[in-house]
């Protein structure tokens, strides 16, 4: 039996992945090998005798759970890891309350509510209870329900707590608590879980069945977890359920990397580890083998100044590297134009490739100027997160059919396409619907299938007849079909496809590839093995519609080894490491974010994340900044950000980048506001989750658009009112570039209200008359 495996460790590394028994904790900065050491321990146990089936592994997202098993997989050298449970703790628990869901009353195939979903529900019941959701916002009431479900506060609880409802009594919702408890109610109803309940909910089924406890708790001897500075009190709560017999629990994670405060997670769960179990063994790692000394440096010097942070004294063998590039432009456009030249320049003299670059935001509005800049230099790229392909409409509207017909209690997704395409079920027919279930205590489903008992009539009767009657087909076809095919039924027999594809216009053309795009998905999975646990050849539709809920941001794994530059927010990029990361807009307000600059303890979360940014770059860093930039539709002057300042000067190398950064210290003429591209081709652009960005340029370039001297595109032509949408960039043949911010007035006569930076600031323009082009 071989180990080399172990050679490459260092030695505490070694002490780590050996201890086999007994509850470990380690605790380490960025790059230290953290992961590195739970992939090899996993290795090491499965050489130790161990069953994968025995290794529970829980990590932060889909795709740093791939990446372990495909460690494990190299080490081993064979595919006895695909038994492991390596998997995110929500996608984990779902697949186990699969099983056991039907204990407590919901269905096996029960539907898991996306964020959208919830909030969805939240709005139906605050309407229910005639109060008014401008003041109870549902965003803001689903929140409150999220942060107590993941700090394990039922609805009774939740109401008869002093300190919550004093501060519903300040916020002036008192009936949020109600609002919590037939929220709860209606998803049972509904045989839904939302995100929050796959922990909820598997806190739940171990605390109340006995049984199930002992089973897996005698099913995962050992217990391993990643990132475990950002677990909650729920999954802190879980770990510890289910390790209770064995105590083979080991945990890594790393303070100075918390960055979920926000969700509920609490750096506590680590100091309460030592506390919890007995003879906890603590390993520190202090060597870095990521980062050049200079980047570490920096990284080391920025998160010196939280206080109380666990000492940790990380350290680098590797080279000194370049000084850390800081980058200050004069707006986010040239922010933009100055990391897209740099990529190109990088490209060239340095020959790296597209995936060795990855650019990393504080929110996921700022990816714009840099996908318009990557887009013109030609240069493709990808982002990860933001409005995501299943966030589409055209893709919620076919999915909500895949649900109903996988299950019939989802309320959610049958008010979605009970009408879509239109078959004469209206408004009216679906409140009528409402009402009956509501009184009747059934679900929608029901109603609609005793239809001509509740006293439905004529055309309508027929109508939801037909409805039922197809969808039932389809649910007769998943005992032996798979999802894929199921899917292409559901597209033909609704007339969907054919709907979109018979819409010439560039949106319905996109929004037809889009959908062909699913199915092409759909097809995907059916054709590939499933990522965790037992169920590996069970392509049914209910595996399929977990799997695509539980996509995370920083998953995505398709193209995992395409060559495209990566775009994301730092959150998404925990874990993660790169040759080259661009860490931008590094300004007052956007970051640390103007949310956080008035609590000590957040602002020190904010810093947190810069390290995590910081520690991402193994060769080279580039933190940029731009003077001013258009936020919430406003031009707004911005300060560089205080973390800048934190960082002594001989880490820096400063410059000033008017027009790229070939051109560093002049003001070069190329940038400009306003969108280059085709906002239209948008839609089909970022098409489907295996597909890079759309990349071709488009031929018209548009220079210095000052209203003084712009001098139109050349074939200016004026677009049809009726395309334009409040967003949009447009160009005007006298004001130059604005975007557009209001839109008011018939179809035929509409007024549009643009905000033309150049030019003066808003102007109210009839678009009957003024020749507005979107640009
Ligand atoms: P983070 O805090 O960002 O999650 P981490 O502590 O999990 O970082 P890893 O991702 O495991 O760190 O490792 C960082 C890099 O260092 C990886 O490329 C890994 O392969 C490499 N590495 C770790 N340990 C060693 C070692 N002993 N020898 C060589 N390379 C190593
Ligand atoms: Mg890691």
């Amino acid at each position: 039996m071989s180990a080399n495996y172990l050679d490459g460790l260092n030695e505490r590394q070694r002490e780590a992945v050996i201890t086999l028994q007994g509850p470990v904790m380690i605790i380490a900065g960025a790059g230290s090998g953290k992961t590195k050491v739970l992939t090899t321990r996993i290795a090491h146990l499965m050489r130790n005798g161990v069953d994968a089936f025995n290794i529970l592994s829980l990590t932060f997202t889909n795709k740093a759970a791939k990446e372990m098993k495909e460690r494990v997989e190299k080490i081993l050298g064979s595919n006895e890891a695909r038994n492991l449970y390596i998997g995110t703790f929500h996608s984990v628990f779902a697949r186990l309350l699969r099983s056991d869901a039907p204990k407590m009353g919901y269905p096996s195939d029960f539907t898991i509510y996306d964020a959208d979903d919830a909030k969805s529900v939240v709005k139906t019941i605050i309407n229910e209870l005639n109060l008014d959701d401008k003041h109870y916002k549902p965003n803001l009431v689903y929140n409150r329900i999220s942060a107590a479900k993941n700090s394990l506060i039922g609805p009774e609880a939740y109401q008869v707590d002093y300190y919550l409802q004093q501060e519903d009594q300040r916020a002036s919702r008192p009936l949020t608590g109600k609002i919590y408890d037939l929220y709860v109610k209606r998803c049972y109803k509904n045989g839904a879980m939302d995100f929050d309940d796959l922990l909820f909910k598997m806190y739940q089924l171990l605390k109340g069945f006995p049984d199930v406890l002992a089973k897996y708790q005698h099913k995962f001897k050992y217990i391993m977890i990643d990132e475990y500075q950002d677990t909650n009190p729920a999954q802190y709560e879980i770990v510890k359920l289910l390790g209770a017999v064995h105590e083979n629990i080991c945990v890594v994670g790393d303070d100075a990397q918390s960055i979920y405060s926000f969700r509920g997670a609490t750096i506590q769960n680590i100091l309460q580890f030592e506390k919890d179990y007995d003879d906890v063994k603590v390993v520190k790692l202090e060597q870095n083998y990521r980062s050049t000394k200079s980047i570490l440096g920096v990284a080391n010097e920025v998160i010196a100044k939280n206080k109380g942070q666990i000492e940790k004294n990380l350290w680098t063998d590797n080279v000194e590297g370049d000084k850390i590039k800081l980058v200050r432009t004069n707006t986010d456009n040239e922010e933009g134009k100055s990391v897209a030249d740099t990529i190109a320049e990088l490209k060239l003299r340095n020959h790296f490739a597209n995936r060795d670059f990855c650019i990393l935001y504080r929110t996921n509005a700022q990816s714009r100027s840099f996908e318009e800049s990557l887009r013109r230099q030609a240069i493709p790229y990808r982002i990860f997160g933001g409005l995501s392909f299943y966030q589409r409409k055209e893709i919620k509207d076919f999915i909500a059919y895949l649900r109903i017909i996988s299950n019939s209690r989802d309320e959610e997704a049958l008010k979605r396409i009970i009408n879509y395409p239109v078959r004469g079920i209206g408004k009216t027919t679906l409140e009528k619907v409402a009402i009956i279930a509501n009184d009747q205590n059934i679900t929608f489903w029901e109603v609609l299938e005793r239809a001509s008992e509740f006293g439905f009539k004529g055309g309508t009767l027929e109508a939801i007849a037909n409805f039922v009657i197809m969808i039932q087909s389809f649910r007769v076809m998943l005992d032996k079909h798979n999802a894929y095919e199921v899917a292409v039924q559901v597209g033909k027999s609704t007339g969907i496809v054919k709907e979109l594809f018979n819409d010439k216009t560039t949106e319905g053309l996109a929004r037809y590839e889009n959908v062909q795009e699913l199915l092409n998905s759909i097809k995907e999975f059916t054709e590939t093995p499933t990522e965790d646990g037992e169920l590996l050849d069970d392509k049914s539709l209910g595996i399929y519609l977990q799997q695509i809920t539980l996509l995370t941001d920083a998953d995505n794994t398709n193209d995992e080894n395409s060559d495209v530059v990566k775009l994301m927010t730092i959150h998404a990029s925990k874990g993660l490491e790169f040759p080259v990361v661009f860490n931008v807009g590094l300004e007052e307000g956007l970051f640390p974010s103007g949310l956080s600059i008035n609590s000590r303890e957040e602002l020190e979360e904010e810093r947190r994340l810069f390290y995590v940014a910081v520690t991402r770059a193994k060769s080279r860093l580039f933190i940029t900044y731009a003077n001013s930039r258009y936020r919430f539709g406003q031009l707004q002057q911005n300060e560089p950000s205080r973390f800048l300042e934190e960082i002594p000067e001989k880490y820096l190398d400063r410059s000033y980048a008017g027009g790229g950064l070939r051109n560093s210290g002049a003001m070069g003429g190329g940038a400009s506001w306003g969108n280059m591209f085709d906002k239209r081709k948008a839609p089909g652009a970022a098409a489907g989750p295996s597909r890079p960005a759309q990349q071709e340029p488009r031929p018209r370039v548009i220079s210095s658009p000052t209203a003084a001297n712009h001098t139109p595109s050349a074939n200016f032509t004026a677009d049809d009112p009726a395309t334009m949408e409040v967003g949009m960039d447009v160009e005007h043949q006298k004001f130059g570039f604005g975007k557009i911010i209001g839109l008011e007035g018939a179809p035929n006569n509409r007024i549009a209200t643009v905000m033309f930076p150049k030019a003066g600031g808003e102007k109210k323009i009839m678009l009957n008359y003024a020749k507005l082009m979107i640009v």
